[in-house]
């Protein structure tokens, strides 16, 4: 009999109640440190006193109006984005599959109302992932995610990650942009190099093609610097958030110059939920903490302790670990043993990682992470390597 729950997703056994920074906690009191905070999500950790502050006052006051009305919490929230990006202008979504449909469409519509309309394809990658949505599995085109559905939408060009080559040669006159993500997440951190993103960025320029970034997981404070693409030194034309901006509120956005959104006039596109009064009380908040001085150089601080102990357990375990990947706070562990093993080994440890491609764990704490935390959480890590390791060795763990 099929579950009340339909059962798309593998769930581990475990149920929390409870979050506390970095912790997260089941009904009976075992704590684990939650090193994947709900895929990039949990930005602040849990039940940060600021988010819940937002929260609270909003929820008293007003929830929602939909978008027939002006709102308040919603224009600035815009405005800090804004003020913040190269962004001229902004739509509020409440997931980032919702922001990407909302780029892939304001592409299409910025040729089709230069009187280029034919000029609707994009350029995606293999690997990425960009959401569930008829047109985000269509830019991915992996085969696990369209297969059956039908026929998947056209006009997505899905190149291999990293060829220049097929790139180049992808390149026609009905190529309306280049949809990216500057760090694969769900594809296993693969980083796409600064040298890349600024080729990318000339590219759109010179054949007159939009560039979309998909910094849903990489972006808001990850790496350091508010979004991903500020180390390159370069600008997209769209770029899609979530995730991070809301904390853990359903939350995501459209972020456009005034030209490429040029095509999305009134009527052209909406959302009954997306931008209402709470969602953006608390994605205000988020935005105060991330932007609070030192935040970002935090972040990095934390960074590299994190990584540099990851480098250590890769040393101390071969048979374990391959390699460290990824930038800031997004970070990968290259697996020998299958990702799952890892996974499995960190519940029993009471960390807990999240898995990705190419046989590789991620590590997605909480930006706020302290050293005390991120010593934990290796040691945890470590514990979960050497059980791996003593289970291979067949080494029999003694009763408690
Ligand atoms: C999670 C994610 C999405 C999809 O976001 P949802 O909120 O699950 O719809 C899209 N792109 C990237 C890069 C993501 O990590």
């Amino acid at each position: 009999m099929i579950s009340s729950v339909l059962p798309t997703y593998a769930r581990a056994p475990l149920s929390f109640v409870r979050g506390e920074g970095p912790w997260l906690i089941e009904e009976g009191g075992d704590r684990y440190l939650d090193l994947g905070a709900g895929i990039a999500v949990c930005l602040l950790g849990h039940a940060h006193p600021a988010l819940v502050k937002a929260l609270e006052d909003q929820g008293r006051l007003l929830w929602h109006t939909s978008n027939l009305y002006r709102i308040p919490n919603q224009e600035a929230l815009a405005a800090r984005l804004v003020e913040a990006t190269f962004a001229d202008t902004v739509f509020f979504t409440n997931s980032g599959t919702e922001a990407i449909e909302c780029a892939v469409k304001m592409a299409r519509k910025h040729f089709s109302a230069k009187g280029e309309p034919e000029r609707f394809r994009i350029i995606s990658f293999e690997g990425s992932f960009h959401g569930r949505s008829a047109a985000a599995i269509a830019a991915a085109g992996s085969e696990k995610m369209v297969k059956g559905f039908g026929p998947v939408l056209p006009g997505f060009d899905v190149l291999p990650f990293g060829d220049r080559d097929a790139l180049l040669a992808a390149i026609g006159p009905e190529t309306a942009a280049i949809l990216i993500e500057p760090i694969q997440g769900e594809g296993g951190i693969r980083v796409v190099p600064a040298e890349t993103l600024r080729e990318l960025r000339a590219l759109c320029d010179q054949h007159g093609m939009l560039l979309i970034l998909d910094e849903i997981q990489c972006g808001l404070g990850r790496t350091g610097k508010l979004f991903h693409h500020e180390w390159a030194g370069i600008t997209p034309d769209i770029m899609t958030i979530a995730k991070g901006i809301g904390g853990g509120f359903p939350l995501g956005a459209c972020l456009a110059t005034e030209a490429a959104a040029s095509g999305m006039g009134l009527g052209t596109h909406g959302s009954t939920y997306g931008g209402n009064p709470l969602a953006c009380a608390i994605g205000l908040a988020v935005m105060d903490e991330v932007g609070a001085p030192g935040f970002l150089d935090a972040v990095s601080r934390t960074a590299g302790r994190l990584r540099q102990g990851l480098e250590g357990l890769v040393a101390a375990h071969p048979t374990v670990f391959e390699a460290v990947r990824g930038e800031g706070l997004m970070l990968g562990l290259k697996c020998v043993v299958p990702n799952t093993d890892v996974v499995g080994a960190g519940y029993g440890a009471h960390v807990l990682v999240v898995g990705a491609a190419e046989n590789v764990v991620r590590l997605l704490p909480p930006l706020n992470l302290t050293e005390a935390e991120v010593d934990e959480g290796l040691r945890r890590l470590d514990a979960a390597a050497s059980a791996i390791e003593r289970a291979a060795a067949n080494v029999v763990e003694p009763a408690e």
